[in-house]
């Protein structure tokens, strides 16, 4: 076994010498992983660094790993040694059977027998990785080799931040890493460069901004070597978007580049078929967000929303949150879901389908009586089902001033429920008049007026697949004072469905 003072000075000499000279920070995290293979004879070791969404986890130094382990597929940070997220070490004794790992099997196929992870960390407890070391037979780290992994760790979540501070992240260029004969690059700090390499790169990148898709800045080079055919150079695409798993690259008009383009993502879709790649022209942007709801060809008016307040991405995962806990607290209780239609379906429907306890569905419909001060909320649907015994859990899309979800909890006490909660996807708590309790809330929000994921401005925008202010012309159109009363447009008929 390897190891010991002189050994663990030189690794630390060393990865400092790589962060203090000119190279890029590729090269500085293949310094940490060399040196830790050196100092402590561990047969393969791995940076992996949180992408933007901080869901993910991507190799952006490795050696001593088959590539097609290194690229089998997207690292669920949590469900890959989740336990590193809160600043724990993980020392796994046996990698084949270890539930710790998400791909268990896939390890045994790779010879790997223990690994030790250990989190990059910055000073305030913030995990921007981990550095993972693996070894082939079963191997137990003494606490002197885990604390000299800590302390690299360190180092390397200070030489990152330092990165992130100056420019040397943007000196990461292909020829740099193909000289090097990098197997994989990735480097999430690309997220915002400084410059792009071209002006609709950064029209792409506003747009995405727009709609608040998340996005990274070439974060990996594929090196395009086939067996017996020489190499082919590196090819990085211009964008990752990690919400659809989709590899974006921007064509040019130049015929010579596209050609030569167009050979290298055949290549790369032979050499990585897991790998979703799109090759896109100016025109074909808005054909790309349509696919996913967004833009003119969604049929969802997207023109009219001054800015996107969550993003479809952001809505799921905080439903999936929320589901969760609705699950844990409900486990081995009757649970039966009331919703208020209509604007409330995308999020009984998503909230639904994340539960994972057995759970019932109702729905009441509502109607608002005239704009006065003293507006009366009317029931134009009761339940369907009898509400005694069971646990209820009202779901409401808003809740704005709280009169309306006053009346209808009020409706359904008389009922005699086990008991009566409310969830609520949007709350806007300044605006509160009535005090009602909320036990689950998705996102606490301002004042505006706000369409999408089923809510409604003249009865127009719940399909749009994010929640978005509207352009504020389109408000003032006909509409009356919204700023004062939240039900939008609503209050202009004598009787209005919710
Ligand atoms: P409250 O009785 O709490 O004042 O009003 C709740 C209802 O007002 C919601 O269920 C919703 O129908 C409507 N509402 C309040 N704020 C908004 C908003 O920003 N957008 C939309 N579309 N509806 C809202």
């Amino acid at each position: 076994m390897k190891g010991g003072g002189g050994q663990y000075y030189r690794a630390v000499h060393e990865i400092f010498k790589a962060s203090q000279s000119a190279a890029t920070i590729k090269r500085v995290l293949n310094a940490v992983v060399r040196n830790i293979i050196e100092a402590l004879g561990v047969d393969g070791c791995t940076v992996l660094l949180l992408d933007s969404t901080r869901q993910h986890l991507i190799h952006s130094a490795a050696q001593g790993l088959s590539d097609w382990y290194l690229r089998k597929g997207l690292l669920d940070a949590q469900k890959s040694l989740g336990e590193n997220l809160e600043g724990k070490v993980v020392e796994i004794a046996d990698a084949t059977t270890d539930p710790r790992l998400q791909y268990p099997a896939l390890a045994k196929q790779a010879g790997i027998a223990s690994l030790l992870s250990v989190p990059v960390m910055k000073k305030k407890g913030e995990v921007l990785g981990e550095l993972r070391l693996y070894t082939r037979h079963q191997r137990h780290f003494s606490r002197e080799e885990k604390g000299f992994v800590i302390s690299i760790a360190n180092l390397t979540a200070l030489i990152l931040e330092n990165a992130r501070l100056t420019d040397l992240v943007r000196q990461s260029t292909e020829a740099q890493a193909e000289a090097e004969g990098n197997r994989t690059v990735l480097i999430p700090d690309l997220r915002k460069p400084l410059t792009f390499a071209h002006p609709s790169e950064e029209e792409l990148a506003r747009l995405l901004d727009f709609y608040r898709i998340e996005w990274l800045y070439e974060p990996r080079s594929f090196p395009l070597q086939q067996a017996g055919n020489g190499s082919h150079g590196m090819f990085t695409p211009d964008f990752y978007l990690p919400e659809f798993d989709l590899y974006v690259e921007l064509t040019t008009s130049k015929q010579r580049l596209m050609t030569a383009k167009h050979r290298k993502i055949r290549l790369l879709k032979t050499l990585y078929p897991q790998v979703n790649i799109m090759l896109l022209n100016r025109k074909d942007y808005s054909r790309l967000l349509a696919k996913y709801g967004y833009g003119h060809f969604a049929g969802g008016s997207t023109e009219d929303i001054h800015h996107v307040v969550f993003s479809h991405a952001q809505i799921q995962r905080r439903v999936r949150q929320l589901a969760k806990q609705i699950s844990r607290d409900y486990e081995g209780k009757p649970l039966l879901l009331i919703g208020i239609l209509k604007g409330v379906v995308f999020f009984m429907a998503d909230l639904m389908r994340y539960i994972s306890i057995p759970t019932g569905v109702d729905f009441m419909a509502i109607s608002y009586y005239s704009a006065s001060a003293s507006q009366a909320v009317r029931i134009t649907k009761d339940l369907d089902t009898s509400v005694a015994g069971m646990h209820v859990l009202l779901v409401e899309d808003i809740v704005d001033t709280g009169m309306t979800l006053n009346y209808v909890l009020r409706h359904l006490e008389a009922h005699k429920p086990a008991s009566l909660k409310v969830c609520t996807l949007l709350d806007k708590k300044t605006r509160r008049l009535v005090d009602v309790p909320i036990a689950y809330v998705g996102f606490e929000i301002s004042e505006e007026f706000v369409v999408g994921y089923g809510l409604d401005h003249k009865g127009g925008y719940r399909n749009l697949p994010f929640v978005g202010v509207l352009r504020s012309e389109l408000m003032a159109e006909g509409s009356t004072d919204i700023g004062n009363d939240a039900k939008g447009g609503r209050q202009e008929a004598v009787l209005q469905d919710k």
